[in-house]
């Protein structure tokens, strides 16, 4: 019988977000693969965890995976822990998962934090439909060339980046997608946490010292607001039809503008002169 790959979601920062099943499971399995033995040693300290860990991190990757899988068709548990948060989430834990399942070893995630998560949440900017872009390039073309990728994707975005190029990101974010509402989350769930609101131009200021712009960071900026306007065309376009609709069913006008705005999450003034424009001046 194989064993199972486990993917163990550790802390982000506060050794108390890790989850009873995590602890049994990182007791439990025979391996441990770790981003940095070294690190992942304190959190298993602290634990009083004893299980062997050997390191599985980006430059030793593809050659690991081989060898944990050649221990999972053994018939060992192994488990997968980066330095921090989920594995495989801009983490090493991709390459053994996929080698894994094209074998036939169970993997199994055992969830836990994650920075993204825990930033958008927290951020205050829609949830409802996210893209989580990684880390953006290090250069500013190339980052600036897959900001404007980004441009009308109508969902909240979400970046991974390093604090010496949170300023720079910030700029180029502003200049390509223009101004908008953004979050930069620091330091989350340590003693310095800090989930800095503002618009793009505002946070490219505040980050441009270094005092500010240190610790670990996640870059979360609103959707594109063409989505806005073309949500109101949208309904724009059914208001007349929706008014029409109302009124054969025996509604006033009045009371038909008013039902079919607030249906439409139209102002009452703004579904007035939508309709002027779509009916002409016949009927209103
Ligand atoms: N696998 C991790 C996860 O699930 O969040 C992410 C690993 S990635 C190599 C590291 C990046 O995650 C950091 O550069 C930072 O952008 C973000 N990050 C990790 N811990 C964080 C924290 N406590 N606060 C804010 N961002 C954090």
């Amino acid at each position: 019988m194989p064993g199972t790959l486990y993917l163990v979601a550790t802390p982000i920062g506060n050794l108390e977000d890790i989850t009873h099943r995590a602890i049994r499971i990182l007791l439990e399995v025979n391996v441990i693969a770790c981003e940095d033995t070294r690190h992942t040693r304190k959190l298993l300290n602290h634990y009083g965890i004893k299980t062997r860990a050997i390191s599985y991190h980006e430059h030793n990757e593809r050659d690991r995976a081989t060898e944990l899988l050649k221990l999972l068709e053994a018939g060992s548990d192994v488990a997968i822990v980066s330095d921090a948060g989920t594995p495989g989430i801009s983490d090493p834990g991709f390459q053994l998962a996929r080698l894994a399942i094209e074998s036939g070893v169970q993997v199994v995630p055992v969830p836990g934090p994650s920075a993204l998560i825990a930033a958008l949440i927290a951020s205050g900017l829609p949830t409802d439909e996210f893209l989580f872009g990684g880390f953006l390039p290090a250069r500013s073309g190339a980052r600036r060339t897959r900001l404007a990728e980004l441009r009308s994707t109508p969902a909240t975005l979400i970046f991974y980046e390093a604090p010496h190029r949170i300023a720079a990101t910030l700029r180029d974010a502003f200049e390509i997608l223009g101004e908008r509402e953004a979050v930069v989350a620091r330091e989350l769930t340590k003693i310095h946490e800090e989930i800095a609101r503002g618009r793009l131009s505002e946070l490219a200021t505040r980050f441009s010292t270094r005092e500010r712009a240190r610790g670990e960071m996640v870059l979360i900026i609103d959707r594109a607001v063409i989505e806005s306007e073309t949500k109101t065309e949208a309904a724009a376009a059914s208001l007349a039809e929706l008014v029409t609709t109302l009124e054969n069913e025996g509604v006033d006008h009045r009371t038909a503008l008013k039902k079919a705005a607030r249906a439409l999450g139209l102002s009452r003034d703004e579904a007035y002169r939508r309709l002027v424009a779509e009916r002409g001046h016949r009927r209103i």
